[in-house]
């Protein structure tokens, strides 16, 4: 498979940080200035960088700022799924926003306000709140993520907050962390006393897409070495199919991927796996046709669906999910979950021939995966 080339640690984009006046002192801040070695700003509490240019251009430029402060509001809540489709009941852990890499396909760019990238280091803050809210409900079972707003690794060589977040997770028994990047930043990650509690997961897409839409991303050679490498140093691992795009060749794209990725990675390390086609806010085809004219996939038929997002027609979302998932059960290990993110019963019964009820829902099969079993009632 041809392979795009390898940029890098997309760290690099990175040319200039901005530090909010009230964390200047904090020891988090100084230690990520010293690491980054980057001219660095000054600004008021509350303040913000200044970018040249109008949105959405500007998000290019933006992409090079990035913006230690303060979060102001939560850290850790749910995962805003919909009724209306079947979701997983993930809990995102909101660390920054924003991310140095660059995908045409990327939610962010219509749901942020600002161009450049945040990152929190009121990390005390972050802690405190996870305590508590792991503290609250000790009989549930937690899955976390901090991949929501940004690449949960795209600027840890800058942060290194994901060796205080497996080390933090590791004396959690009634959770999981999901590290899910397009990067392969896993360097933080050697070495420490994980003991089962984090994940490392990559998305993953047809050769041509990740090659053309995925711009400073990691190729897909290096996205299953280092899942090769955090399976060897004990991890789990995940791999998302998503945002699964229409395109020519698109079956042959994904079949080759998901070939090379058995070919690479032990199937009875990946803990679950999940599908979902391409689906976006109305905003996003125009910012995407602004800054990206070349590329062609927002350009298929679509259809509203009950979120609000668009998505192809139900008969191409099914024939698609039917390929893939047909390759992936060609070598996908019995224990691994392989799971839909937001579609309907409907779908799921089309393609995996149940719907998630039958197997207790999507979340008790995602924990049972990563070896929690609730308790049963007495
Ligand atoms: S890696 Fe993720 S957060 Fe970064 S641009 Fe791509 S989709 Fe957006």
């Amino acid at each position: 498979m041809k392979q795009h080339t390898s940029y890098g640690d997309p760290a690099r984009f990175v040319t200039h940080i901005h530090v909010a006046q009230d964390c200047l002192d904090l020891p988090y801040t100084q230690e990520i200035i010293a690491r980054a070695k980057l001219p660095v700003t000054v600004v008021p509490e509350r303040g913000v960088p200044a970018i040249a240019g109008e949105y959405p251009f500007n998000l290019t430029a933006g992409k090079h700022h990035l913006l230690l402060c303060r979060n102001r509001g939560t850290f850790f809540k749910p995962c805003p799924g919909t009724r209306e489709y079947r979701c997983c009941d993930y809990q995102v852990l909101n660390i920054g926003m924003n991310c140095p890499m660059d995908c045409v396909y990327c939610i962010l760019q219509a749901y942020l306000n600002n161009p450049w990238l945040s990152f929190f280091v009121n990390i005390e803050d972050l802690f405190h709140e996870l305590d508590q809210g792991l503290d609250s409900e000790p009989d549930r079972f937690f899955r976390i993520g901090t991949g929501e707003f940004t690449d949960s690794l795209a600027i840890d060589s800058l942060t290194n907050l994901s060796s205080r977040l497996v080390e933090y997770m590791a004396k959690r028994p009634n959770a999981v962390l999901e590290l899910k990047s397009k990067s392969v930043n896993i360097e933080n990650l050697e070495g420490l006393d994980h003991r089962g509690r984090t994940l490392v997961a990559w998305s993953l897409n047809s050769g041509p897409i990740m090659e053309r839409e995925e711009i400073r991303t990691a190729t897909l050679e290096e996205r299953l070495a280092a899942a090769k490498q955090c399976a060897q140093w004990g991890y789990r691992l995940a791999f998302h199919f998503d945002p699964i795009i229409y395109h020519e060749g698109w079956e042959e794209g994904y079949k080759a991927t998901i070939d090379r990725l058995f070919q690479v990675v032990p199937a009875e390390s990946i803990a679950w796996i999940s599908l979902g086609a391409l689906r976006y806010l109305p905003p996003l085809k125009q910012i995407a046709a602004d800054r990206f004219p070349a590329s062609r996939f927002f350009y298929e038929e679509f259809i509203d669906g009950l979120d609000g997002k668009r998505r192809y027609f139900r008969g191409q979302r099914v024939e698609m999910y039917k390929v893939i998932l047909e390759r992936l059960r060609l070598y996908a290990h019995p224990r691994t979950c392989m799971y839909f993110c937001m579609e309907n019963d409907t779908i799921w019964r089309e393609v995996f021939g149940f719907a998630p009820e039958e197997y207790g829902g999507i979340p008790a099969m995602l924990d049972r995966s990563v070896g929690w079993e609730p308790k049963s009632p007495t």
